[in-house]
């Protein structure tokens, strides 16, 4: 007898973003198009972007518009985004690229089209929405560097109101129903001919992109741009897992199951809470030597061997106390649940096609 608890990722965001079939979330500065860099972060004052802003600012930019499977992104110009009330205009500084984006892409996640995917920020804010509460004002300062959450928390919806911004209604029923904000438009035209796109998130792969500020973190001066832009998606989503499904404590045996942008974020928190076996398991051996030196302490490459032999193996026969799903394959999910020892936890993290199913061993779960 035995009792795994299958913990469908205490943040649904992060089942919904994961899709770690990428297995490595990149990122990129938008300097092709912004010229920002490190130096102009560093150098930017609250009274420069303020000016900036009572300027005028530029009346127009550019973002990569999705706009069917299959096809390429293509560069458009749009007019400014204009945020409202409790909303900010952000200068994008560096965005991520997420399997999930790429699952959009591929139309394998079914999203509203034509759309400017890219979830995954950091930038400096240069305007607030009219009517903004105050408070939120004096947070996110003109010019303040922020990072945004690619689940963007309405604030006072049942769930956001219950401290579960990560069900948050608004966002679910609008933003990933429909492409929009929450009062059911985008703030996307493009310049030409004022044609609506709609907004993955944010929409971060612009030079600009408004953001519910419930969705904002202060960004640190100590922290960069670029390096930064993964922790509103993958790390975030590692930390919810590691912190709040699985529970981690110190002494504890982990196994890691696909060693993408989340994965490789899943052993670093492993390690920063004090596990003591941390298990990465990957079909590439490039991935497995990162590993190492992200906190790993063995590495199984499930393409040569048996991976739930390797891990029992390695945990004296008994299995892990928790094992991470990271990739989102009905042969992942398996394995880790079977990857678990009796009364440890299984945490679904990998986000896979619409519709795939992924069995389950039942005398195991029970
Ligand atoms: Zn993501
Ligand atoms: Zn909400």
């Amino acid at each position: 007898m035995s009792f795994p608890h299958i913990i469908r990722s205490a943040i649904r965001s992060t089942s919904s973003k994961i899709a770690l079939l990428a297995r490595s979330t990149t990122t990129f500065t938008n300097r092709s198009f912004c010229s920002s860099s490190e130096s102009e972060k560093n150098s930017t004052t609250p009274s420069e972007a303020s000016y900036y802003h009572l300027s005028g600012g530029p009346s127009h930019m550019r973002a990569a518009v999705f706009w069917e499977p299959g096809k390429p992104l293509t560069f458009e110009d749009f007019h400014m985004p204009r945020p409202k009330a409790n909303e900010v205009l952000i200068k994008t500084k560096a965005c991520g690229v997420c399997h999930s984006d790429l699952h959009v892409i591929k139309g394998e996640l079914p999203f509203a089209s034509p759309c400017v995917v890219g979830h995954e920020i950091t930038g400096e804010v240069v305007e607030h929405g009219q009517l903004s509460d105050s408070k939120i004002i004096e947070r996110f300062p003109v010019g303040s560097q922020v990072v945004g959450a690619f689940i963007m928390p309405c604030g006072s919806c049942s769930f956001c109101s219950k401290g579960q911004d990560d069900l948050c209604e608004d966002f679910f029923a609008y933003n990933r129903a429909k492409g929009t904000l929450y009062d059911g438009e985008t703030r996307l035209f493009l310049r030409n001919s004022g044609k609506p796109v709609y907004m993955y998130s944010m929409g971060g792969l612009a030079e600009y992109c408004v953001v519910p500020a419930h969705a904002l973190a202060v960004l640190p001066n100590s922290l960069p741009y670029t390096e930064s832009a993964i922790l509103g998606c993958a790390v975030f989503t590692a930390y919810g897992a590691m912190a709040h499904a699985a529970e981690v404590r110190p002494g504890d045996a982990i196994a890691v199951i696909g060693i993408g942008g989340v994965g490789s974020s899943c052993l670093q928190i492993a390690r920063a809470f004090g596990a003591s076996e941390i298990i990465a398991v990957d079909v590439q051996d490039e991935k497995l030597q990162k590993a190492k030196f992200l906190g790993a302490t063995h590495c199984v490459n499930a393409s040569k061997v048996d991976a739930v032999k390797t891990i029992k193996d390695i945990t004296g026969g008994n299995g892990v106390d928790i094992a991470v799903e990271a990739l989102g394959r009905p042969q992942t999910f398996l394995q880790c649940v079977q990857s678990v020892r009796d009364g440890g936890k299984a945490v679904m993290i990998g986000l896979t096609l619409s519709g795939a199913k992924g069995e389950v061993d039942i005398n195991h779960l029970v």
